[in-house]
């Protein structure tokens, strides 16, 4: 791509923003054919350049890096895009590689405790054995932070009365792997419940899945119990609505968010008006942390996936060479710069299955939504991209008694 458009021809809103400016012409100007992680068909490193560097150096406190020579090519878009550091969530027997190809390309990684999803004793390593892995974690990791991750979808791997004692935030084995995360001065992420395009679709049957906000009291018990500090992915579950988080935040002072799930975070905060959308992140600026929930696997890089006796990974088919794993990965970055450094507003360049979901009427296609960027002025922006996460880390670094009472 040589240039990018000077002119709009899907938004008709006035611009404030240079890069804004640029970008917002996407739709119009393409170059190879489009995919899912890149309809516009965009050089996203000359895309990168149009946005020019972040304020300052950004930190993405969620990402699933995993994979020797994938973590590698995250490391070249993050560079591109500004990112000087994340924290991973990988399993802990795969820490050392991945830390070892991001350090040896010059990048750097830390590490958030999280289950071994793929152990054969699945009981097991949601229950004593994470609370074994979170010591390893802590202590060979340096890891300052632990995941309870807690989707819907649990109540389809522990049915019934299997999941008694592991599900619900406040039960038996989840306070266990709190205690001991506390225990060792340790900070809690979950993930709570998942989109509404979701409860309205695979998760209509509410009395295996509940409802959506069935999934907060259990998390808000233990926010009153632990001290944490807590962070709740994904724009805590709930970016559709903003007066819940409202509620949460304001709850439970020692709360934060992080704004991972590129697709989900894009689709539901553009719904709401632009001015709506930047209140909110001003007015809980220092608690909202950036995350791009980027995974990133090594079956991204081959266009076969099955290897003898290795179940694929369930992310694994989102590309199949070097050079579409870039693009994944970079349409990641630019979507979010986007949303919260322009006043972009048109169609986002990443394919949104989930409109699909809701919608089956739309048809075969890459559809998306609006991207509305909010434009956050730029200390805001420092904040969010590096002040916030460094507030929230230097709290998790304090050893603490396990537990505030109850
Ligand atoms: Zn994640």
């Amino acid at each position: 791509m040589s240039e990018w458009p000077r002119s709009s021809t899907v938004s008709s809103q006035p611009c404030t923003d240079g890069a804004g400016a640029m970008l917002r012409g996407l739709a119009s100007f393409q170059t190879t054919p489009p995919t899912a992680a890149n309809r516009f068909g965009l050089d996203f490193r000359e895309a990168a350049n149009s946005l020019r560097p972040p304020v300052c150096p950004i930190l993405d406190i969620h990402a699933h890096i995993n994979g020797e020579r994938a973590s590698v090519i995250w490391w070249e878009v993050a560079k591109v895009f500004g990112v000087s550091e994340v924290y991973s969530q990988v399993r802990v027997q795969d820490c050392e590689p991945v830390r070892r190809a991001v350090q040896g390309a010059g990048g750097k990684v830390s590490f958030i405790g999280f289950p071994d999803f793929r152990h054969p004793d699945r009981l097991w390593a949601w229950s004593e054995g994470y609370v074994e892995h979170i010591a390893r974690f802590h202590n060979d990791q340096g890891a300052k932070v632990i995941k309870l991750w807690n989707a819907p979808r649990t109540f389809e791997l522990f049915e019934g009365d299997a999941g008694r004692d592991i599900i619900a935030f406040d039960s038996l084995w989840r306070v266990r792997q709190a205690e001991a995360a506390q225990a060792l001065g340790m900070g809690i992420m979950v993930h709570v419940a998942d989109p509404d395009t979701w409860f309205a679709s695979k998760y209509k049957e509410q009395a295996k899945y509940g409802a959506k906000t069935d999934h907060y009291p259990a998390l808000e018990r233990m926010m009153d119990r632990f001290a944490g500090p807590w962070l709740a992915a994904h724009m805590g579950g709930f970016p559709e609505d903003l007066g819940f988080l409202d509620g949460l935040l304001t709850r439970h002072p020692n709360l934060y968010l992080d704004t991972s799930a590129t697709k989900w975070v894009v689709r539901e905060l553009s719904r709401h008006p632009r001015e709506k959308v930047r209140d909110f992140f001003l007015k809980w600026q220092g608690r909202i942390i950036f995350g791009s929930d980027i995974v990133t696997v090594d079956e991204h890089l081959i266009p076969t996936k099955e290897e003898a006796g290795k179940p694929k990974h369930p992310m694994a088919d989102l590309a199949d060479s070097p050079a579409s794993a870039f693009d994944l990965y970079a349409s990641r970055y630019l979507a979010l710069r986007l949303l919260f450094e322009t006043d972009y507003d048109a169609e986002s360049g990443i394919a949104d299955p989930d409109l699909l979901m809701v919608n089956p009427g739309l048809g075969n296609g890459l559809h998306a939504p609006r991207l509305r960027g909010i434009a956050l002025p730029r200390e805001s922006l420092r904040v969010l991209y590096r002040d916030a996460a460094e507030g929230f880390l230097a709290k998790c670094s304090r050893t603490r008694s396990v537990s505030n009472g109850a």
